[in-house]
């Protein structure tokens, strides 16, 4: 069974948690100044890469918080978690 570290629980079973996407993605100061085009882009395309790559995860089933990990997509293997307004592991 895969475990995560929640950076506020300890280490617990990945049933416990849900992926909330790609991290580090900062909401256009004035949204109302973009194109069509630009807004789609902020909100559909994401990176998708292979290796090394920094998501926002929930501990839904337990303190419901969120927080910050990066994971190797080729192996599933978290590199490390942290938490929202932290700094990534290197
Ligand atoms: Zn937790």
């Amino acid at each position: 069974m895969l475990l995560i570290d929640c950076p506020y629980c300890g280490r617990r079973p990945e049933i416990e948690f849900a992926y909330g996407g790609q991290a580090h993605l900062v909401r256009p100061a004035r949204p109302a100044d973009l194109d069509d085009q630009q807004w789609a882009e902020y909100l559909y395309i994401r990176s998708n890469p292979r290796g090394r790559h920094a998501e926002r995860w929930r501990h839904i089933r337990g303190c419901g918080r969120f927080f910050n990990a990066v994971r190797d997509t080729t192996t599933d293997q978290f590199l490390g978690t942290y938490r929202i307004g932290g700094t990534p592991p290197s």
